[in-house]
């Protein structure tokens, strides 16, 4: 064991969506020490820097590569379930959709007891990260750290998406983040000049000149050192060898949804039994650790096949979509089917499918009612987590999707797309049974799982509203795990939102 000598003021772990953001904005005070480890490397592959190349980085270098355990509603197929491995995690990796979420998603966490976290509450600092180039709103921001825009030169069967949207009688949004969000219509996106501007790029970047900043990549932390219940540093591996290093002030877990709960639960913070079913001794009872995994069901396989040669796709694939409700009783929407301009489809429905020249339109259900878990499959760090994202388990979130599909086909079916349609390859019309195999066969990711250290003050969640860990001093959680549920929209500007809280949080407390 090696121990690093110099001690530090804050320790972050993870360089992903909220960490950089942490790490970026505790070391612009220069009398603080800042050190940020990353499991994964640099961000600068050609295929993490261009915005259509993000599914050719699924199960490579800069991909956690995690496998669900089977899928139990889902005939226990397993799913891949890709995480960010690099600077600027998922946000390295992902599709770059900016969606900051519905407005009762956030007044709902506030009215489950998180004061501070109500809409009205985060805009200001959505405002304060956005450096937005679309149409003025006074809801959007300008001259903040991350680049946001309108698709440039949009695909023109995206453009076909919108006006299927319309001809089924939905409203057309102008922003998808302007004072509506019911409706069809483009994403925004965090592509600057052809490239990914991610929050390595508007963040980590600007402050990697500090001296008071440290960042070690290929470092990954396996548990967190304790004195009592007090937090006092972490304990990381790199290139082989094991080292400590100690924070004075406040260590920071913004290691992700799997990374958080796992790194948790090997120091012995989690559900009692479940720690000493692998041995590992109890510091804090938290039963809430690992539990409430939410992820957005998408379904993979509902494809047409087009009519001439599929026109390649543009900015990053995915760029049209729309929020509408399974049931319009609902406060908000529950449903958001994105346009794909290629074959997205799961390996069980692939050999059906022409590749080359399908596009896809992929339901997804957004308010989903399914409850997962992360847990440790033993005390050993370096053995894969088990990772149960329990899709399609409560019957409110098939039926969700069964009305996502019905408006999926009927806006595939219509004249919007005849230009471009030769034939509905999947799923067709099916009954209401097939229709639900089908879907159970063709769920996956919609690459936003959420929720594992959720935030409140019920015995269930695990950090407190200023994110600190319930009962243990110098620890806090920020990231995408501390959501009491996940939003109704993409998940990476919330999760900037989060790191963003959670430094003006650690700098109040100073
Ligand atoms: C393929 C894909 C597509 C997506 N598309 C979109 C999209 O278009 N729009 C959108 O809004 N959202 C999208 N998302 C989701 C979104 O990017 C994430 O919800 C968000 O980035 C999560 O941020 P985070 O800070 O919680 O975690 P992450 O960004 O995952 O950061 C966690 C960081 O911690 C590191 N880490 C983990 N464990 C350890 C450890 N033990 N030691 C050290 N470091 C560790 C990781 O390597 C990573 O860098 C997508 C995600 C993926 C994977």
């Amino acid at each position: 064991m090696t121990t690093i000598q110099q001690n530090f003021d804050f320790i972050v772990v993870g360089a992903g969506s909220a960490g950089c953001v942490v790490a970026a904005r505790l070391s612009e005070d220069s009398r603080v020490r800042v050190l940020l480890l990353e499991g994964g490397g640099q961000d600068d592959h050609p295929d993490v820097k261009d915005p259509t190349k993000w599914p050719t980085l699924f199960y490579g270098a800069m991909d956690w590569g995690w496998k669900t355990a089977p899928l139990r509603s889902c005939f226990n197929r397993i799913d891949h379930l890709p995480r960010g491995k690099m600077l600027g995690g998922c946000h390295s990796h992902n599709a770059n959709a900016w969606v900051r979420g519905h407005h009762t998603d956030f007044d709902n966490w506030a009215y489950s007891g998180c004061p501070g976290w109500s809409w009205n509450d985060v805009l200001p600092v959505f405002k304060k990260i956005e450096d937005w180039h679309g149409p003025a709103s006074e809801l959007r921001g300008t001259g903040g750290p991350i680049y946001v825009s309108p698709p440039v030169d949009p695909n023109p069967l995206a453009a076909s998406f919108i006006e299927a949207g319309c001809s089924v009688g939905l409203p057309v949004l102008e922003d998808i983040n302007g004072p509506e969000m019911l409706g069809v219509g483009y994403f925004n996106f965090t592509v600057k000049d052809g490239k990914r501007f991610s929050v390595a790029d508007g963040y980590l970047r600007p402050a990697l000149q500090r001296p008071n900043l440290t960042v070690l990549t290929f470092a990954e932390t396996d548990r967190l050192l304790m004195d009592g219940n007090r937090c006092t540093g972490v304990e990381y591996r790199q290139n082989g060898q094991v080292f400590q290093a100690h924070a004075s002030s406040e260590v920071i877990l913004s290691a992700g949804v799997i990374g958080t709960p796992r790194i948790l639960l090997l120091s012995g913070i989690g559900p009692e039994v479940d720690l000493k079913s692998h041995g590992i001794p109890v510091v804090a009872n938290l039963k809430g650790v690992g539990r409430n995994l939410q992820d957005h069901p998408l379904l993979a396989g509902l494809l047409y096949e087009c009519s001439g040669p599929l026109p390649p796709p543009h900015n990053n694939g995915a760029e049209s979509t729309l929020w509408w409700k399974s049931d319009s009783q609902l406060i908000g929407p529950d449903i958001q089917p994105v346009f794909i301009e290629f074959a997205f489809a799961t390996p069980e429905l692939a050999s059906r499918v022409p590749h080359h020249r399908c596009y896809t339109i992929s339901p997804s259900v957004v308010r989903p009612q399914s409850r997962g878990t992360v847990k440790l499959a033993s005390a050993n760090p370096e053995l894969a987590p088990i990772i149960d994202v329990n899709y399609l388990a409560c019957d409110a979130d098939v039926k969700a999707m069964l009305a996502a599909v019905e408006l999926c086909r009927e806006m595939g079916a219509s004249d919007a797309f005849k230009e471009y349609r030769a034939r509905e390859v999947m799923p067709g019309p099916l009954s209401r049974p097939d229709m639900i195999t089908f879907i159970r066969n063709a769920v996956s990711t919609y690459f936003h799982p959420t929720s594992t250290c959720k935030m409140g003050h019920t015995p269930m969640c695990v950090v407190d509203h200023e994110l600190k860990v319930h009962g243990i001093d110098g620890l806090r959680v920020a990231d995408a795990s501390i959501m009491p549920n996940v939003t109704s929209g993409n998940t990476n500007a919330p999760s900037i939102m989060i790191g963003e809280k959670a430094a003006e949080f650690v700098l109040k407390n100073r």
